[in-house]
């Protein structure tokens, strides 16, 4: 059942807190080096404004130790001055989320104006969902909104015990939230097939949950990155000195089972003596790997053979680089998935925190039906979990 989204609020003339999720990624000087999550919630924010509301925001951003001394890198203030600059109007940023200064602005609040308090996980109060700091939060707006889909697997006070302190009727969620949990629903309800997953990363053991639940659903699971060296091994295969989860073979082993033919090893990898850009680095082929030697990227005809899968599929679903991407000579197998797929007609997903940085540092996100806004959210949304923070809001009217 869809949920009550903002649509069906009447913002005309009161104040809407929306949770939004700002924690975008820094540059070392402080300013916001990717601003994608702040444009992704411009048409929420844009609408309760075009519709006669004010905006009370509220965003975490990073993990604040709680110390003020330290704490400086994680103020709001350059997300404010984006945020201004992409919507094109003041934004009232102000040094407390709940304080005197956070009371005043709200107060003085009309329609059109836009405040965004500080970072809300300055407050104790925050992690362990405290409903006395949720009140004061709830006590700054007449509604709320939660547009915070990379926040919506967590518990926190602004996602569960702020929207409990409004009446049903003024709890919706916004576009982005909307959005992302539409084609999850598609993803995981009727997706056009053949269904592909394509999974890498760093390690199996993350990404389990979310294997076994996408299994009965999928056509092909595509496997790469550093968990190709967990199977293999599990497989008894040589995998000289790749990252390897030891401790996770018998699950890896179950999974293979699980799965039969539909999972898939890459048939060649890129390996290097040493984890270093400027080390020589060939290509083997087949599925045992020299002594000495880290698997860092799948090689070419991994590449060529996951790309004619990927062209005749009518879902893929992507999540985890194939192979240590950050460094230039290990990131072929990584662009050349993000190419294929941004290549193909299927209904393209990408989910998950470095999978959705590369396929925007490559300039290929306009060319997927979706990229996630969520790391943490999307992939427990793919294990099947059902989060708090939607409990709590309302079914729509139909
Ligand atoms: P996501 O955030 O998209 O869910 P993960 O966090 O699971 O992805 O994994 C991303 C990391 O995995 C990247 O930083 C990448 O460098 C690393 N990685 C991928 N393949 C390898 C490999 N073969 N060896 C070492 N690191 C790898
Ligand atoms: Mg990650």
């Amino acid at each position: 059942m869809p949920k009550q989204t903002i649509r069906d609020l009447d913002p005309n003339g009161r104040k809407v807190l929306v949770r939004v999720d700002f924690n975008v990624p820094l540059a070392p000087d402080g300013a916001v080096s990717d601003d994608r999550r702040i444009r992704a919630a411009l048409p929420t924010l844009q609408d309760v404004l075009d519709r006669g509301g004010a905006l009370v925001l509220v965003s975490h951003l990073g993990r604040p130790s709680g110390k003020p001394e330290e704490d400086a890198p994680f103020r709001l203030d350059r997300v404010a001055a984006r945020l201004g600059d992409l919507l094109g109007r003041a934004v009232t940023k102000v040094d407390d989320t709940v304080g005197p200064g956070a009371q005043a602005a709200c107060a003085a609040l009309k329609p059109g104006g836009v405040v965004l308090l500080e970072n809300v996980r300055f407050n104790p109060g925050e992690k362990k969902g405290d409903p006395k700091f949720a009140g004061q939060l709830a006590a700054l707006a007449e509604m709320y909104v939660n547009d915070a889909f990379g926040t919506c697997h967590r518990d926190e006070a602004s996602m569960v015990a702020v929207p409990e302190c409004f009446p049903p009727e003024r709890r919706a969620i916004g576009f982005l939230v909307e959005k992302e949990l539409q084609i999850l629903d598609r993803l995981l309800g009727h997706p056009r097939t053949p269904m592909v997953a394509i999974m890498g990363g760093a390690k199996v053991s993350d990404k389990i949950g979310v294997i076994e639940n996408l299994l009965p659903k999928i056509d092909r699971l595509l496997i790469g990155g550093a968990m190709t060296y967990t199977f293999l091994k599990a497989q008894g295969h040589e995998t000289g000195r790749s990252r390897v989860e030891a401790d996770k073979l018998d699950e890896a082993r179950r999974l293979l089972d699980l799965a039969g033919p539909k999972l898939v090893l890459p048939p060649d990898h890129l390996v290097a003596g040493a984890v270093d850009p400027t080390a020589e680095t060939r290509v083997i082929v087949g599925w045992d790997l020299p002594e000495e030697t880290f698997g860092l990227d799948i090689g070419p005809a991994t590449v060529t053979a996951y790309g004619e899968i990927i062209r005749n599929a009518g879902t893929v679903i992507w999540n985890g680089p194939m192979g240590k991407f950050e460094d230039e000579p290990f990131r072929k197998g990584t662009l050349g998935v993000a190419e294929s797929m941004a290549g193909s007609s299927a209904v393209t997903v990408v989910g998950g925190g470095e999978t959705a940085e590369a396929v925007e540092q490559f300039g290929f996100a306009d060319a997927m039906t979706h990229v996630s806004t969520g790391g943490g959210a999307f992939l427990e949304s793919l294990e099947g979990k059902a989060f708090n923070s939607l409990r709590v809001i309302p079914d729509g009217p139909g």
